[in-house]
């Protein structure tokens, strides 16, 4: 089983050491070809509106968008959370439009736009994760299909939706490898 890691901006090669560090065969993702080989793929953070513009000049937002609505597992962290929503509050644009979510960009304002916080996540582990928020987007709704994995100050920031993941925050950029473990696992029942 191999994981892709979309590699076209942003903070790819974290997702990618991670996934090594928990023995997982990965590749990063830049092409068509490269998306027929992998089994699940990260979107990185970054900047969203980047992403979504390189993933449209590049042809593959409309096969990746396929695949994911065939069930393949994806994992948005924040920008790549943006390009999963059906709908972003403060963006004309929609990217990937496939999980049932509405989010906020930048939805913690500029002065404190960077913070870090531990939360226990029961469905991930039972212990508790550090997460650590950069210019974070968060979900202001979203419809009954989607399962609420955490909240900090009563604002989502973890859900998942079927073979869909998305996190505000990025595990990536610390030293815990529960999430990508948890990915892991939903790849793995894919297969
Ligand atoms: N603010 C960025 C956006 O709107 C996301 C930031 C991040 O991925 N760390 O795309």
């Amino acid at each position: 089983m191999k994981i892709g890691v979309l590699s076209l901006q942003g903070g790819f090669i974290e997702h990618i050491n991670h996934l090594k560090s928990i023995g997982c065969d990965t590749l990063e993702v830049k092409t068509l070809c490269d998306l027929e080989n992998v089994n699940g793929i990260i979107l990185p953070g970054g900047e969203s509106t980047v992403i979504g513009k390189i993933l449209k000049e590049t042809n593959l937002l409309t096969p990746l968008r396929e695949k994911i609505l065939k069930g393949m597992p994806v994992w948005g962290t924040c920008a790549g959370m943006i390009l999963l929503a059906k709908e972003i509050e403060n963006d004309k644009n929609n990217y990937l439009s496939v999980m049932n979510i509405k989010v906020k960009r930048n939805a913690y304002g500029s002065q404190i736009d960077s913070f870090e916080t531990k939360k226990i996540i029961k469905e991930v582990s039972p212990n508790p994760i550090p997460l650590i928020f950069i210019r974070a987007p968060y979900i202001s709704s979203y419809d009954n299909t989607v399962n609420i994995l955490c909240e900090v100050n009563e604002n989502v920031v973890a859900a998942r939706e079927n073979n869909i993941l998305a996190t505000s925050f990025h595990p990536e950029l610390t030293e815990n490898l529960e999430f990508h473990k948890y990915f892991l696992s939903m790849c793995d029942k894919n297969v």
